[in-house]
Order: C-alpha cells, then sequence, then structure tokens
C-alpha cells in the first residue's frame, strides 16, 4: 500500500512515498508559494504526482495523500498559517478535488508526534511530549492515549511558554518566550557570540572565520574546549527550564526531542537526568524518559502520511 506525505514548510514543500509499515520510500520538493493558496494547491497537486510517477507508483495506486502544515489546523481547515500567508484555507477540499485522492491535514508539530507514536521512539506509550528545536520550539502532547488539540484545534504553543525576565522580544508579541532561548537557533547565536568574545579561542579556529554552524561547535565541544561546554551548559539549562514546566503540566512518560541537534549526545543525555531532579515531587512521581526522535527531518512526511494510513 502506497501512501504520499507532505510536509509544508515556508521555505519548501516535501512530498514523499511512504509504505503502511511508515517506510519513507522516494521525495520530491518544490519551492513554496507564499499568501497564493490557488497556486499552492497546483503545487502540490503537481508535485504530489510528480512524486509518484518518478517512484514508480501509478496514480490510482496511491491510498491518499496526508499533510503537515505549520500553523493552526482544525478539522480540514488550515485557520492560521501565517509563515504560508493561510488563513482560513479549505486544503482538504480543494487538495481532494484536484488529486481525486483521500487527503487529510494536520499540524505539523503534531504530526511528527504522530510518526514517532505509530513508527518510532514513541511507540506503545500512552503519555508524550514531544518537543522540537529548529527556528522555534514546537511542542505537541498525547495524552491519555490521545493526541491534544484544544479548542479550535490550537493548543500545544509550548515554545510561546515565558521562562524569563530579561525582556527579549517574541515574534509571538510578548517577552522571554522559550523558544527565544530554547531553540536551535539559540544555541548557534550564543556560539557566535562566543566566536566574537574568544576570537582566538578553538571554535574560532575551527569555523575559520565563516559563520558558525552547529557541526563546528559540537566538534570543538568533542575536542574538550571548556568555553563550549559552558554555553552547553547554559543552553541546556534554558532547555530543561521549558521540559521541567512540561513535565509538571502534563507528566508524559517520555519526552521525544526532534530537530537535528537533539541527535548529539552530548546535549541530549544529561537532560533525563535534569528534568527528573528538578519536577514536582523528584523520585516520588513517576519517571520521565528522554529519548531522541526516530525521524528528525522525516518525521514532517512520515506524520502527514499517517493522517491517511489506517
Ligand atoms: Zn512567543
Amino acid at each position: 500500500m502506497y501512501y504520499l506525505g507532505l510536509d509544508i514548510g515556508g521555505m519548501s514543500i516535501k512530498c514523499g512515498v511512504v509504505n503502511e509499515k511508515g517506510q519513507l520510500g522516494y521525495v520530491c520538493r518544490a519551492v513554496t508559494p507564499i499568501g497564493d493558496f490557488p497556486t499552492a494547491i497546483r503545487v502540490i497537486d503537481e508535485l504530489c504526482r510528480e512524486t509518484a510517477r518518478k517512484a514508480g507508483i501509478p496514480w490510482q495506486d496511491v491510498q491518499g495523500i496526508g499533510a503537515g502544515a505549520p500553523g493552526t489546523v482544525c478539522g480540514d481547515i488550515v485557520t492560521y498559517a501565517t509563515n504560508l500567508g493561510w488563513y482560513n484555507v479549505p486544503f482538504v477540499e480543494e487538495l481532494s478535488r484536484a488529486t481525486g485522492k483521500r487527503v487529510a491535514v494536520g499540524n505539523d508539530a503534531n504530526c511528527a508526534l504522530l510518526a514517532e507514536w505509530r513508527f518510532g521512539s514513541a511507540k506503545g506509550y500512552d503519555n508524550v511530549a514531544m518537543i522540537t528545536l529548529g527556528t522555534g520550539v514546537g511542542t505537541a502532547f498525547i495524552c491519555d492515549g490521545r493526541l491534544l488539540l484544544g479548542n479550535g484545534a490550537a493548543c500545544g504553543e509550548g515554545g510561546h511558554m515565558r521562562i524569563k525576565n530579561l525582556g527579549r522580544k517574541c515574534n509571538c508579541g510578548r517577552e522571554d518566550c522559550w523558544e527565544i532561548y530554547a531553540s536551535a537557533s539559540s544555541l548557534q547565536e550564543r556560539a557566535a557570540a562566543l566566536v566574537e568574545r574568544e576570537p582566538m579561542g578553538l571554535l574560532a579556529r575551527l569555523s575559520g572565520g565563516q559563520k558558525v554552524d552547529g557541526l563546528t561547535f559540537f566538534r570543538a565541544l568533542a575536542e574538550g574546549d571548556e568555553s563550549c561546554r559552558q554555553v552547553l551548559l547554559e543552553f541546556q539549562e534554558d532547555v530543561v527550564d521549558g521540559l521541567v514546566n512540561i513535565a509538571n503540566l502534563f507528566r508524559p512518560k517520555l519526552i521525544v526531542m526532534g530537530g537535528g541537534i537533539c541527535a548529539q549526545p552530548t546535549l541530549l543525555a544529561p537532560l533525563e537526568f535534569m528534568v527528573n531532579a528538578r519536577t514536582l515531587g523528584g523520585k516520588n512521581n513517576p519517571h520521565v524518559e528522554v529519548t531522541a526522535a526516530t525521524f528528525d527531518n522525516d518525521a514532517g512526511i512520515i506524520g502527514g502520511a499517517c493522517l491517511v494510513i489506517e
């Protein structure tokens, strides 16, 4: 059985063939047309057909199309996706009309969690939080075996809880949101600041005048650089501040950490101990496991497909 999963991002749209076991095959990409919804549907329809064709799958064998979108998705409607310029667009109706297929759509963070829950790290768990450290911080929750949606399916914006009082502005209009301090972008900013502070330091030398990237940072860390270790520690403290809030609110049995930087054991490994030492009740309350996501970059596509896989 073949399904198509769509990961709709602000820069590009990825479409992949996924089978009923959650295995990903061929993937195609297109540039996201911002704002113009009819054009977006045309681009997505063409992308789906191109993906199936290049994968050698006859169009009639595609069982359904599932899409993850960056924003609020209520039923069949994408109600608010500001990065795409979509407001109350009838996504399911229009894409199923264009493709002739069964179509479903969900919030992208929820889709990533569905992929982990059905086929990845969170398989078999009834209480899971998924936290994705990327440009911002995405959160999604399964409580007592059900995906949390909230009123208008607008819940799960844990990246916008306030964790400090430093007056740093967030895109959402408030100040000091968790994602300002715990996103992958924040770690990159901290690394760049370290290069400024220590122009003769190991990180500055390894990045050789180029903009410092995550891989270079973790390389300097692996070589035992003390300043990098300090930067990582401060970053982890800020990540843990939010994780403890989430653990206290939802008491997940498992926290799945997504986003490329969470594949780094030096970042991830201490988090479980730190979270459990600080959540309410300490050892007297159930232990919270912290683990890396299985799918990383493909989670959006596989999770999109999960919406239509029976
Ligand atoms: Zn915010």
